[in-house]
């Protein structure tokens, strides 16, 4: 997938933008004398934007469009030191709700639907996206926000809410406490749009079975911004990617080179149209690859898989590289355990330790189940872990974001 002459004249007019504004990267591109460019070669050769310059850049400099223009900002979270702060104009709010209403349509949602919106509002780019999209697609939204979880099945039944947008990890713990009251008649869920974490086919299937509705993955991140700019369709073959808004690459997280389509590396998006603070190359880290051909829905938006994890979850454990999708893939062939896990890495006695919990119902034998599950581990990363059998509901499940891995060797 190679960019096209109109994205590169988009880029250009962008690439003019920041520099004419002298903004954050305004400045870095004119330091570099770069000043457009003429081919996909040319492209490839822009200096990447990271998630670093995005905070040496705090609070404003991001900023790319006179501040009279400016309406909002968005913020994501650091987990380390500064948020990153973006600033959006009116078109790019309104861009924004375009693709996601589109999202929503190309999940067969339509105007007649009643959307539950749970994720959170505020700074945050989640619940205001999917609220913004919804009311473009002009269904009628039900903006929950989190938690609460006893309100949010009592507006559910009330509302008769057609639709969930949700983090995987809430999705199931809703499916789980309906399943609990066994009030699944009176849920009139269709679709669940489900957004901003990384999901194995398990949870997927879990979330599926127990609330019997279709489910839609929405990909998105704030500095891009936010969810929405991404779905899979009806025939479920990887998500759609609005590439009129975004033109994606994907690229060997260690050289930097684009990969050839169909092979797996790290998403890097540059926006074509965005005004208040758009990006050239932006690293997303969040790992991937552009899935070839055309989907049965006839559409030409560029799809990419589901993602697989993120550059930095790479775990290094006694001098082996380890993603927590190998683990999560190991933990998928054992039926008997549900689709929770936590690894804990330790320093223990001068060597490094991982310890695996995973969850299973009383009718297992865990100290057998726990062999067999480090057997399997082991022939899949090289080495083996401590696996530890826990009941079913002891590990961790969270309105946000669950943290699966910790890491003890450095705190
Ligand atoms: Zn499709």
């Amino acid at each position: 997938m190679k960019i096209s002459d109109k994205q590169i004249a988009q880029v250009n007019d962008r690439i003019n933008a920041l520099v004419t504004a002298g903004s954050f990267y305004g400045k870095k591109l004119k330091e570099a004398g770069i000043t457009g460019i003429s081919s996909a070669e040319e492209f490839e050769k822009l200096p990447f934007s990271e998630k670093s310059d995005l905070r040496d850049a705090y609070p404003l400099g991001l900023m790319t469009a006179p501040e009279e223009e400016i309406v909002r900002i968005h913020s994501s979270s650091g987990t380390t030191g500064l948020p990153v702060i973006i600033p959006y104009t009116a078109k790019d709010v309104d861009d924004w709700a375009t693709m996601f209403k589109r999202c929503y349509e190309f999940a067969g949602i339509t105007n007649k639907d009643r959307i539950q919106i749970t994720p959170g509002y505020g700074l945050w780019t989640a619940g205001i996206g999917f609220q913004a999209g919804a009311e473009k697609l002009g269904a009628m939204v039900i903006p929950m926000g989190p938690g609460n979880t006893e309100k949010q099945l009592k507006m559910m039944v009330d509302m008769e809410s057609t639709v969930i947008c949700a983090t995987s990890s809430y999705a199931l713990l809703l499916a789980e406490e309906i399943e609990k009251r066994g009030i699944k008649d009176q849920i009139k869920l269709k679709k669940g749009v489900i957004g901003s974490e990384r999901w194995g086919e398990k949870m997927r299937k879990r979330i599926h079975d127990e609330l019997g509705i279709e489910l839609y993955d929405i990909y998105g991140l704030t500095e891009i911004y936010g969810p929405g700019i991404g779905i899979n369709c009806k025939y479920d073959t990887g998500m759609h990617i609005w590439d009129d808004f975004l033109y994606l690459e994907i690229i060997d997280p260690v050289t930097g080179k684009n990969v050839p389509d169909g092979e797996w590396g790290e998403i890097v998006i540059t926006t074509l149209v965005k005004e208040g603070a758009p990006l050239i190359r932006y690293r997303t880290h969040d790992l991937s690859r552009i899935i070839p051909g055309e989907c049965p829905c006839g559409s030409k938006f560029p799809r990419i898989d589901v993602i697989k994890g993120r550059t930095d979850d790479m775990m290094k454990i006694k001098g082996v590289n380890v993603f927590p999708s190998q683990i999560e893939e190991v933990i998928k062939t054992f039926p008997e355990l549900s689709s929770e896990y936590q690894i804990r890495i330790s320093h223990l006695e001068g060597k490094d330790t991982m310890r695996i919990y995973v969850e299973t119902s009383g009718e297992y034998d865990f100290d057998a189940l726990s062999k067999k599950v480090a057997e399997s581990v082991k022939s899949r990363i090289g080495f083996t872990p401590i696996v530890k059998v826990v009941e079913l509901g002891l590990l961790p499940r969270s309105e946000k974001k669950t943290k699966r891995v910790i890491d003890e060797r450095y705190s």
